[in-house]
């Protein structure tokens, strides 16, 4: 006598708690350009940056960019301001290589930390104001920028 397994039922995938979306609008205050950490760059990031300066990848690499293990992250001036955050005469922020920004930057606030659940995308709201605001990026478009985040996608450490 054969003995059968009693079929699984095919479990349905939890929705994420953002699936209406998410708002978000950059004020260009520039904090998220400042501050301790670091601004992973790949190589194809590497080589459209230095495209867009008009400059060959190796000096690229020589000016702005460091070593960190086996990764690689923009340089930051002492202050701990990314290397190409400049402000405007109305005190706006501004990137020197916007069109070209790594991944990391342009997918920014949907990492995957921030988005493991409610209270996370409220923290990531205290430091940047464009957090909730402005128009409503759909599932489809917060699953690919968390996707191409290089960001880490373990869960969040929180102080108790
Ligand atoms: S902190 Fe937020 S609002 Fe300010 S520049 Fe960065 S993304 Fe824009
Ligand atoms: S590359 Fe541009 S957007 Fe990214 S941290 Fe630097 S100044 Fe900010």
């Amino acid at each position: 006598m054969r003995y059968f397994t009693k079929p699984r039922g095919i479990k349905k995938k939890k929705e994420p708690w953002y699936k209406d979306g998410l708002r978000y609008e950059c004020t260009r205050c520039g904090q998220c350009c400042t501050g301790r950490g670091y601004i992973w760059v790949d190589y194809q990031e590497i080589l459209g940056m230095a495209e867009h300066l008009n400059l060959e990848p190796e000096t690229f690499l020589y000016l702005y960019v460091r070593r960190v293990k086996s990764r690689r992250s923009l340089v930051q001036t002492p202050q701990g301001n990314c290397v190409f955050l400049s402000y405007d005469s109305a005190g706006q922020s501004q990137c020197k290589v916007f069109p070209a920004r790594p991944a990391q930057c342009w997918t920014w606030p949907f990492w995957p930390a921030n988005l493991f659940d409610e209270r996370c995308w409220d923290q990531a709201a205290i430091n940047c104001p464009g957090v909730g605001k402005g128009p409503l990026y759909n599932l489809t478009e917060i699953r690919q920028m968390r996707t191409a985040s290089p960001t880490r996608r373990r869960r969040p450490q929180r102080r108790r």
